[in-house]
């Protein structure tokens, strides 16, 4: 079935106790906000919602869902309003549920009792860390064991469940992403969302980047952390949903944001970083047992069988997967053949003129 069509509607930095030292969510929605000017947020809404639908296509689900802000920490009469203003679509059949994003300790069983019956389905919670110490870095004023019980009550609430995490995160590294995913994985979310940390123009972070305080990742590091958080929630059963920002999300304008890991395909990056693991894992265990051995002409050549739609992903950025495979395995070429009965996810090799596994 086709995934949902997710119409998200911003609310920059709405219901937010304060400013985290990486936010300016003001910045981030600027460009999905237009220039139009509205009576009421309902009209906006509408307005939203009816440019989203065009490009429903064969979809059958559609979903609302509040991004950008603290949408259960908004006063009561708030989200008591953005939500009655969906109820018209959700009555005619249009929308089919409501999603939303919020930290950890905005979560309570009030807020949940309140929300639930206007079609609430999902909530995503920026966690951004299982790391108090980090955490506290990033002055986000909640803790992870605000998390655990998040997930524990929307799990109860039977809501689907998601979470956001960073990496680059101040007083983060390889190692603390490494346990903020295993943590995470063991509470069993639906599913993650994996950010490399910007620094956005206007955030306290800019202050600190511009003093030498803070150091962003560089892009292989952030490709490298991200790997291994992907390789973590895939092993637990957590779908990851999105690796990166969207493009649409930041950044044609340079000025916006000052320094950090931005690549337009980050997570088509990552997902190729994990495919030339697994081609290597491949090709060694068909290379196992050969050492020392002079390999024949014909065994020289090695075949990479992929799904049509993963061959890029094999290939990566700009080819740099060949070009690594032809560093790692000098010698050897490589042919990539398109096998559709294949998963996306699944890489096989062969030595040419001998049957697959
Ligand atoms: S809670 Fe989210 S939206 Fe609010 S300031 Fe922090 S990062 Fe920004």
């Amino acid at each position: 079935m086709a995934p949902p069509l997710v119409i998200p509607f911003f609310i920059p930095h709405q219901g937010c106790p304060h400013l985290c030292v990486f936010c300016n969510q003001r910045l981030i929605a600027k460009q999905t906000s237009g220039t139009h000017t509205f009576d009421s947020e309902a009209e906006r809404l509408s307005d939203v919602i009816q440019t989203y639908l065009q490009f429903k296509k064969n979809r059958d689900q559609v979903e609302l869902a509040f991004f950008g802000g603290n949408f259960l920490g908004l006063e009561t009469s708030r989200i008591l309003a953005l939500l009655e203003a969906v109820q018209p679509w959700i009555l005619q059949g249009q929308i089919h549920g409501i999603r939303c994003s919020t930290r950890p300790d905005t979560v309570t069983r009030r807020v949940l009792d309140l929300a639930r019956p206007f079609g609430l389905e999902t909530v995503e919670l920026g966690v951004q860390s299982m790391d108090d110490r980090v955490l506290t870095l990033a002055e986000r004023e909640h803790t992870s064991e605000d998390t655990r019980k998040a997930l524990a009550l929307l799990k109860e609430n039977g809501l689907k469940t998601g979470v956001q995490v960073m990496v680059g995160l101040p007083g983060d590294d390889y190692f603390g992403a490494v346990r903020t995913a295993k943590t995470l994985a063991e509470l069993k979310p639906d599913f993650a969302r994996i950010y490399p940390l910007l620094v956005l123009e206007g955030s306290r972070l800019a202050q600190w980047y511009r003093s030498g305080q803070y150091a962003p990742l560089s892009l292989d590091q952030a490709v490298e952390q991200s790997k291994k958080m992907v390789t973590i929630f895939k092993h637990a059963g957590v779908s990851v949903a999105r690796i990166g920002l969207q493009a649409t999300e930041m950044m044609d304008d340079a000025g916006r944001m000052i320094a950090g890991p931005w690549h337009p395909a980050f997570g088509h990056l990552v997902l190729s970083a994990l495919m030339f693991d697994q081609a290597c894992e491949q090709i060694d265990a068909i290379l196992t047992g050969q050492e020392g051995i002079e390999t024949p002409e014909e065994k020289k050549a090695i075949v990479l069988q992929v799904h049509p739609r993963s061959l890029s992903r094999l290939q990566g950025n700009r080819k740099a997967n060949l070009d690594r495979l032809a560093q790692t395995y000098p010698g050897r070429s490589f042919i990539i053949e398109r096998v559709k009965t294949l998963d996306i996810n699944q890489v096989d090799a062969h030595f040419l003129g001998m049957s697959p596994k």
